[in-house]
């Protein structure tokens, strides 16, 4: 009987020691399977690091300013509703390639890191009820008042011009006097048009003058774009078509990234 009482007892321990022996394996496997896990959150393929090696970097350059808040691209589209602006000898009105063009320009900067607002999203005049009397004046009172909730931003008007002399022809940019990074932009959108659109445009950027009240009461950077003459008729016909629209359209946004992307890198 004693025999038999030992060997249960043995037996019993033996038990015990398997069991424990089975928990201790187990219990190193999973440490030694965690490090693992831990360790491929530092592999050069992990997940993290394909997230922070995107080409296009989700933060704006609106970060890296003291205010902190995102990078607005205020589009103004000129004229509207009665003013119409200039207009061709065969009847194509200012306003209508104006908001054509900002349209697609909107459209293009909802792509990138940066928000783009229009300042008039239909064919109206920016005055408000009771501003009637001096509809022109309101109205740029009022693009302005808009432009200016925007703290952090870019201002871009979109405009046609027109000549006594039909032979004139071209797209011209000018720019605010009050941020010197508004001659910057302009000067990248003008060479940009040049090298891919117009290759004979050798018009200059030109600083406004008080004539043009919008730029000269904005504070941030600030150009307006002259696509084009719509008293050149090949030109004013050019401008008629959708794909002539969008691709100044294209060349615009293109310079708009190419100024905050530089100026984020601190080329500016
Ligand atoms: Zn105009």
């Amino acid at each position: 009987m004693k025999s038999n009482v030992k060997t249960e007892n043995f037996q019993k321990s033996a038990v015990y020691i398997f069991k424990f022996v089975i928990f201790v394996f187990l219990f190193i496997a999973s440490a030694i399977a965690l490090l693992l896990l831990s360790s491929n959150a530092s592999y050069p393929c992990g997940i993290a690091d394909i997230v922070f090696k995107a080409p296009f970097s989700t933060v704006s350059y609106a970060d890296d300013s003291s205010s902190g808040e995102p990078l607005y691209i205020v589009i103004d589209a000129g004229h509207g509703g009665e003013d119409g602006g200039a207009v061709s000898d065969s009847g194509i009105v200012e306003k209508d390639i104006n908001l054509d063009i900002a349209f697609t320009l909107y459209e293009l900067l909802k792509t990138s890191d940066y928000i783009p607002v229009m300042i008039r999203t239909e064919d109206r005049l920016m005055y408000e009820a009771g501003q009637e009397n001096q509809k022109k004046q309101n109205d740029i009172s009022n693009r302005i008042t808009l432009a200016k909730e925007y703290n952090n931003s870019i201002f871009v008007s979109i405009h046609q011009n027109k000549f006594p002399i039909k032979k004139y022809k071209g797209f011209q940019v000018y720019y605010s006097k009050n941020n010197p990074q508004s001659e910057v932009l302009a000067k990248i959108a003008q060479n940009n048009i040049k090298s891919y659109l117009q290759e004979d445009n050798n018009r200059e950027i030109k600083k406004a003058d008080k004539n043009i009240r919008i730029l000269d009461s904005l504070d941030m950077p600030a150009i307006l774009a002259e696509c084009g003459f719509l008293s050149n008729n090949e030109e004013a016909e050019l401008l008629n078509t959708k794909e002539y629209r969008n691709k100044i359209a294209y060349l615009l946004y293109g310079s708009i990234i190419q100024y905050a992307k530089e100026y984020e890198d601190g080329k500016l």
